[in-house]
């Protein structure tokens, strides 16, 4: 039984870092959330952000009410102008690294214009979520802005297959939910949640309220309103075990949805 940091590290000499012994003792300490107050928003690139106006003032709006009884971190999508310079990219033979760059590129964008956007409430726009000046602004101003797409940039992990990289603005936000230990991680997108297909190509699909992740992919649902990688992440947390997918598109949804309420889909571990 390893109770103290001396046999800890006795162990972490001795073996090897993937030795199953050493990897349970990782373990051991008591879980300690770094954020348990708050909540990581992203808001979609190509569901959200592409639609302008229409879209983006009523959450912007939404953001500045909620930050009165909630710490918000707020990611950004990237979406269609993405999407067009991946294929640009990949169409040249340029690899998974190059093009996740790019991806975050234009999250950036969208990352710079919310942050405009939320200026005259005092939320910062902060690079890469780092943690410098996040735990400040939350405990003053109640949120923050960063750019989602995680930073692996030209060591982004290839796919087995083809150069989109895989871990991109869903895992992004994601990752930072469970790093800090958040209390939840919600996701705004044009859509009620998760149906039984898409539901812009099948009209007749089914709503679906909540669903483990491995219902989703008995279900063949794996690869629909979530980047496939992040069911994997969400399954192997230690905090965040749980997301919440929310359609953005009709007001008060996100507002409920920080309450804790069940707007949409929620996708489980278990
Ligand atoms: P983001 O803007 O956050 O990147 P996406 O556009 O990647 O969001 O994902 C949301 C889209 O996923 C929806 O607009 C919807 O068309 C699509 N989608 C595909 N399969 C499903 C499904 N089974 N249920 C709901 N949405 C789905
Ligand atoms: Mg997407």
């Amino acid at each position: 039984m390893i109770d103290s940091t001396e046999q800890l590290e006795a162990l972490l000499m001795q073996r090897s870092l993937s030795d199953p012994e050493l990897v349970a003792a990782t373990e051991r300490a008591p879980d300690y959330r770094i954020l348990p107050e708050a909540t990581v928003i992203k808001i979609g690139g190509q569901s959200m952000i592409d639609r302008g106006r229409s879209a983006i003032w009523p959450i912007v709006e939404e953001i500045a009410n909620a930050r009165k009884s909630h710490q918000m971190l707020i990611g950004t999508g990237a979406g269609t102008r993405a999407r067009h310079i991946y294929s640009i990219a990949a169409g040249l033979g340029l690899p998974a690294g190059m093009l996740s760059q790019l991806g975050a590129s234009v999250a950036d964008q969208n990352a710079a214009m919310l942050g405009q956007l939320l200026a005259r409430y005092g939320i910062p726009l902060v690079s890469g979520a780092a943690l410098s000046s996040v735990p400040l602004s939350l405990a003053e101003i109640h949120a923050v802005v960063f750019s989602g797409m995680p930073p692996y940039g030209l060591w982004m992990r290839p796919a087995p297959e083809g150069v989109i990289p895989p871990y991109r603005t869903d895992a992004g936000c994601y990752l930072v939910a469970e790093q800090f230990g958040c209390k939840q991680m919600i996701y705004v997108k044009d859509e009620d949640g998760l149906y039984t297909a898409n539901p812009k190509t099948a009209p007749d699909a089914k709503f679906i309220p909540k669903i483990s992740i491995d219902e989703m992919k008995a279900a063949g649902l794996q690869d629909s309103i979530l980047e496939f990688p992040v069911l994997d992440l969400i399954q192997s947390a230690r905090h965040v075990r749980e997301v919440q997918i929310v359609n953005g598109l009709k007001p008060g949804n996100l507002t409920r949805a920080l309450a804790g309420e069940h707007v949409g889909t929620i996708i489980t571990a278990r």
